[in-house]
C-alpha cells in the first residue's frame, strides 16, 4: 500500500450509470476503510478539525476505525453530526478537512468523507442509534423547515431536553437533501430518510404540510401555541432567471423545479407518473453543483446534454469531482459562452438558444475574472429543454409576515452567525435562508449555532 495515495473508492462504471439512477460511489468496505484509517497519523492537533465546520473528532473516529470498533467511532460522530451519512457524500471536503489535511502535504490527504460515509452506513445497517435526552425541561421549540439547517437545530435542542416541533412546507421532510441533490449522488430511502428518522428518535416532531407565514404565523406559533423560541431554517428555494428574450416559453425550466419533479416527485421511476421535459437535446445554464445535478439527470433521462457557463472551467463553482464524473458520463461543456435568447417556436416550445462567445477581463468584485463578450460570436446552439441554474434566494414570505424581522437587500434574513439570534425577540435562524444558498454543512454549523443560542436565551428566561 501506498501510505502517499488514498485507498481508492469503487464507483459504478461511468457508461452503465449515465443510464440509471443508482449510486455513483459504492463507498468502502470494512478492509478499505481500515486500510485508509492507519494512513492517519492522529495529529494531536488535528488540522482537519479546524476545517470542520462542525468539529468532528476526526482522529478520534478514524482511530476507532483503525480498531474495528465502528459503533465508538458512530458515537464520536454523533456528538457533533446528525447528518453523517449524508455529509460524508455531499460535502466539499476538499475545501474543508481533507484540504488541511496534513498527508495532503507530501501526498494525498485521509479520504475524511469516505471514512464519515463508511461510518454512517454501518451505523444504518446495523441499527445504530444516537442517544436520547435523559431529561425533558418542559420548554417547547419551533423550528420551520427540515434541510440540514432545521434538523440539526432541532436535534441538538432536542438533546439539551426541549420539546422540539419541525413544521415543513413540503409533503416531506429533507428540505434540499430531498428535493434538490439527486438520488445518484444521495439516496433518498436509505440514506437521507434514515438520518431523518435518527433525528426523530431523539424526540423531535416533524409536521408536514405546514406553510409557516400562510398556515400559521411566527407571532402565533409564539403567542398562541405555546412555544417559547422559533428557529427560521427555512432556505433559499426561490430560483433566478436571466430575463432574456424567449424565457418564458415551453421548455424552460429553473434547476429547482425540474431537479423536485425528479427527486421528489421520483419522474424517473415508472412506477410514478411525475411529468417531466424528457428533451432530446437539454442545455443547463450555470456551472454550480445544482447545474451539474439538472445536467446529469436530464443525461440520465436520455438527452443529449450540455452545460452552458459564461466562465472558464478553472472558475467554474461545482466540486471538481462532480464536474469529473459530469464529464466522464457524457456531459458536454461549453464554456466561455453566454445564452442571449431563446427560439421558440410557433407552438411556443423552445427550438434553439442563441449564444455569444466570452473572454476573461480584469477581476471583479468577486475576484474572478469578469466574462466579457467577444465581439460578433454569436451562434445557435440546437437545444428543445433549457434549465435555468442561475441561483437561488430566499422566499420573502416569512420575513413579509413577520414584524419586526429584518431581512437584507438580498431578502436574507438578518443574523448573527454566533448564535443565530435574529433582530425579532425569541426568533433565531441560519442555513441558507440567512446567507443565501451556501452549502449542506454551513447549514448545519449555523443550526448548530442557533440551538446554542436558543439555549442561552431560554435558559436566561
Ligand atoms: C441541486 C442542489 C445540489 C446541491 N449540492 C450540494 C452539495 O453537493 N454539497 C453541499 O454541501 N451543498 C449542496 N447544495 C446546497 C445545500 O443543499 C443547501 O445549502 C442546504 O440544503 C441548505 O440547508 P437549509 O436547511 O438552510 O435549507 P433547505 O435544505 O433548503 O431546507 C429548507 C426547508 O424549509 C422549508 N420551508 C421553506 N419555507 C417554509 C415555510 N414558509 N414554512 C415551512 N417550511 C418552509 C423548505 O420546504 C425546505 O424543506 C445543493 C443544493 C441544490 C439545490
Ligand atoms: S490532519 Fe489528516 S493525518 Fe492528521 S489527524 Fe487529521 S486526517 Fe489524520
Amino acid at each position: 500500500m501506498d501510505v502517499l495515495k488514498k485507498v481508492p473508492v469503487r464507483e459504478q462504471d461511468p457508461k452503465v450509470r449515465a443510464a440509471n439512477f443508482d449510486e455513483v460511489c459504492l463507498g468502502y468496505n470494512m478492509e478499505e476503510a481500515q486500510q485508509e484509517a492507519s494512513r492517519c497519523i492522529k495529529c494531536k492537533n488535528a488540522r482537519c478539525m479546524t476545517g470542520c465546520p462542525v468539529s468532528i473528532n476526526i482522529p478520534g473516529f478514524i482511530k476507532e476505525i483503525q480498531d474495528g470498533n465502528i459503533e465508538a467511532a458512530a458515537n464520536i460522530i454523533a456528538e457533533s453530526s446528525a447528518l453523517p451519512a449524508v455529509c460524508g457524500r455531499v460535502c466539499p471536503q476538499e475545501s474543508q478537512c481533507e484540504g488541511v489535511c496534513i498527508r495532503g502535504i507530501k501526498g494525498e490527504p485521509i479520504s475524511i468523507g469516505k471514512l464519515e460515509r463508511f461510518v454512517a452506513d454501518w451505523s444504518r445497517e446495523n441499527g445504530f442509534v444516537p442517544k436520547k435526552a435523559e431529561k425533558m425541561n418542559g420548554k417547547k421549540v419551533a423550528v420551520i423547515g427540515s434541510g440540514p439547517a432545521g434538523l440539526t437545530c432541532a436535534g441538538d435542542l432536542a438533546k439539551l431536553g426541549y420539546e422540539v416541533t419541525i413544521f415543513e412546507a413540503l409533503h416531506q421532510p429533507g428540505g434540499v437533501l430531498l428535493y434538490g441533490i439527486p438520488e445518484f449522488r444521495l439516496p433518498k430511502d436509505t440514506v437521507v430518510k434514515t438520518e431523518i428518522e435518527n433525528v426523530k428518535k431523539l424526540g423531535v416532531k416533524i409536521e408536514c404540510n405546514v406553510v409557516i407565514g400562510k398556515s400559521v404565523t411566527i407571532d402565533q406559533l409564539l403567542s398562541e401555541e405555546g412555544f417559547s423560541a422559533v428557529f427560521i431554517g427555512s432556505g433559499a428555494g426561490l430560483p433566478k432567471f436571466m430575463g432574456i428574450p424567449g424565457e418564458n416559453a415551453n421548455g424552460v425550466f429553473s434547476a429547482n423545479e425540474f431537479l423536485t419533479r425528479n427527486n421528489l416527485m421520483k419522474a424517473f421511476r415508472d412506477d410514478h407518473d411525475t411529468p417531466i421535459a424528457r428533451g432530446k437535446k437539454v442545455a443547463v445554464v450555470g456551472g454550480g453543483n445544482v447545474a451539474m445535478d439538472a445536467a446529469r439527470t436530464a443525461l440520465r433521462l436520455g438527452a443529449e446534454t450540455y452545460i452552458v457557463y459564461r466562465r472558464s472551467e478553472a472558475e467554474l463553482p461545482a466540486r471538481v469531482e462532480e464536474v469529473h464524473h459530469a464529464k466522464e458520463e457524457g456531459v458536454i461543456f461549453k464554456l466561455l459562452t453566454n445564452p442571449k435568447e431563446i427560439l421558440v417556436d410557433e407552438n411556443g416550445w423552445v427550438k434553439g438558444m442563441v449564444c455569444v462567445e466570452m473572454e476573461l477581463g480584469e477581476p471583479d468584485a468577486s475576484g474572478r475574472r469578469r466574462p466579457v463578450e467577444k465581439a460578433g460570436s454569436e451562434f445557435t446552439i440546437d437545444v428543445d429543454t433549457v434549465i435555468m441554474s442561475l441561483g437561488t434566494s430566499p422566499n420573502p414570505l416569512i420575513s413579509s409576515t413577520t414584524e419586526g424581522l429584518e431581512v437584507n437587500k438580498w431578502k436574507c434574513i438578518v443574523a448573527d452567525e454566533t448564535n443565530g439570534k435574529t433582530t425579532k425577540e425569541g426568533v433565531y435562524a441560519g442555513g441558507d435562508a440567512v446567507t443565501g444558498a451556501a452549502t449542506v454543512i454551513l447549514a448545519m454549523e449555523a443550526g448548530k449555532a442557533g440551538a446554542k443560542g436558543i439555549h442561552e436565551y431560554l435558559s436566561n428566561k
